[in-house]
């Protein structure tokens, strides 16, 4: 019999609500390849969904989990792209029939297609982000899949949202040398503009591995975030 092979954050406290985070995939499956990855490079650089062996245990451990903590929140938070894994559905399935929120992080890409747009449609929160603003600094640094580009990667984004009655969370991650420079708040107030999110969180690179190259200062951080929670 093949092991789960979900894993978990432990339960933690977000604005009053209890979050259970999951991760649903067995290694890195993702559309990109970052250079600042967290969790490495991508072997399975893939926007085609696969099946694991071992997701229906994994899937009974996840509800012995829920029914275990009891959590208000169920955040798939995954090793790469969550969506590239062929039982999301059942998994979004199982939380919704337990009576919880489902939130889904995913960098975006894919939400314009509309098989994902369905899965991510089911969710109450869906989180979207970004890191770069040039063409040039999309392929260099996060390193797609051959002929996806920035501008479609922003329009998937806000099609998605268009249509989309949940909650959309916009995470931009602010990358030194990409998207601190003059400029770059005016380019990332329109794509805010157009993506036109419920809620926007500003972050930098923490990984201590990619902090010198990518990282910019706690002070630049709070004035960009400043300009841009004003919009
Ligand atoms: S999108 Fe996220 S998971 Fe995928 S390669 Fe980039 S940092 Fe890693």
């Amino acid at each position: 019999m093949n092991e789960s092979y979900f894993s978990y954050k432990d339960l933690y406290i977000e604005d009053g609500r209890k979050v259970l985070e999951v991760n649903i995939l067995p290694e890195k499956y993702c559309n990109f390849d970052c250079v600042f990855c967290p969790i490495g490079r991508s072997q399975h650089k893939t926007d085609v969904q696969r099946s694991f062996p071992g997701t229906d245990n994994s899937i009974v451990e996840l509800e012995n989990n829920i029914n275990a903590l009891n959590p208000d929140l169920i955040f798939i938070n995954s090793k790469g792209e969550a969506l590239l894994n062929d039982r999301i559905d059942d998994i979004i399935d199982l939380i919704k029939a337990n009576g919880k929120a489902v939130r889904l992080f995913t960098n975006g890409y894919l939400l314009g297609r509309s098989e994902y747009m369905k899965i991510a449609n089911r969710c109450d929160e869906v989180v979207g982000e970004l890191k770069v603003l040039s063409e040039e600094d999309f392929q260099r640094l996060q390193r797609p899949i051959k002929g996806y580009t920035l501008a479609e990667y922003i329009s998937n984004m806000a099609a998605f949202r268009r249509q989309y009655a949940g909650r959309f969370i916009f995470e931009i991650t602010i990358i030194k040398g990409c998207s601190d420079g003059p400029g770059s708040i005016e380019k990332l107030k329109d794509i805010i503009r157009e993506i036109s999110p419920d809620k926007i969180v500003v972050a930098k690179i923490n990984d201590k591995r990619f902090e010198k190259k990518f990282s910019i200062t706690d002070e630049r951080l709070e004035e960009i975030s400043r300009a841009l929670l004003d919009i």
